[in-house]
């Protein structure tokens, strides 16, 4: 009796491992199921973390982000140490409309270009990503956001339309950039060049829209 206790307790033992590796193959789906599941929650978190440190072009439906090519010339592909400012410039090319003056940026002997141009009609286009640099405002390229204003004729000043769209632009990027609706400046600011001209030969027009901006 003794020897067939033994031996049924053996039995047992023996019968336990294949019990367990069957119960081992029902979980294996699910041991492979949730550490995916995890790793697809925590790559989704990382690329939204990513895109917004990248600064990913997220844009307001008014603004027609038309970028220009990576490899054009006028663009740098420099990133933007910071943003101080916000830079006003004209285009100096009276009649021109906004899109020929993104084209203008795009061509390959174009070293010129500007994150934004603004339209005689108020259309906005975007021309260069918010976290890179344009080429526009000289030494200050390296931490302001540029925007380039269409304008009828010599005196270089703005349509209402134009106008309009500027100060919402500006108090649009001054608040997406965390930056006090103040921080605007006249390329006149920096290099002392007459742009944009009519906010240099009339101060109060450029006091009004630095008001207006505040306002918006
Ligand atoms: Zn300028």
């Amino acid at each position: 009796m003794p020897a067939q206790t033994t031996r049924t307790k053996g039995n047992q033992a023996k019968r336990l491992p294949p019990k367990k590796k069957q119960k081992q193959q029902k979980r294996s789906p699910f041991k492979i199921l949730i550490p995916l599941l995890v790793i697809l929650v925590l790559a989704g978190l990382v690329g939204n973390l990513i895109r917004l440190g990248l600064g990913e072009n997220h844009v307001p439906a008014w603004i027609d982000s038309q970028i220009l090519p990576e490899d054009c010339n006028s663009r740098t592909g420099q990133k933007l140490s910071e943003v101080r400012d916000i830079a006003v410039h004209y285009v100096g090319n009276p009649g021109t409309t906004a899109q020929q003056n993104r084209d203008y940026f795009a061509q390959p002997d174009t070293d010129v270009n500007s994150h934004f141009v603004i339209g005689l009609e108020g259309e906005v286009i975007q021309c260069i990503p918010l976290n890179e640099r344009s080429s526009a405002t000289n030494e200050r390229n390296v931490d302001t956001i540029s925007i380039e204003v269409c304008h009828p004729d010599d005196s270089g000043q703005f349509t209402e339309e134009s106008y309009a769209s500027l100060v919402k632009l500006t108090a649009w990027l001054c608040d997406h950039e965390h930056i006090g609706r103040d921080r605007v400046i006249r390329h006149y600011d920096v290099t002392g060049k007459l742009c944009p001209l009519y906010f240099v030969e009339h101060e109060e027009a450029w006091d009004q829209f630095r008001q207006d901006v505040k306002n918006y």
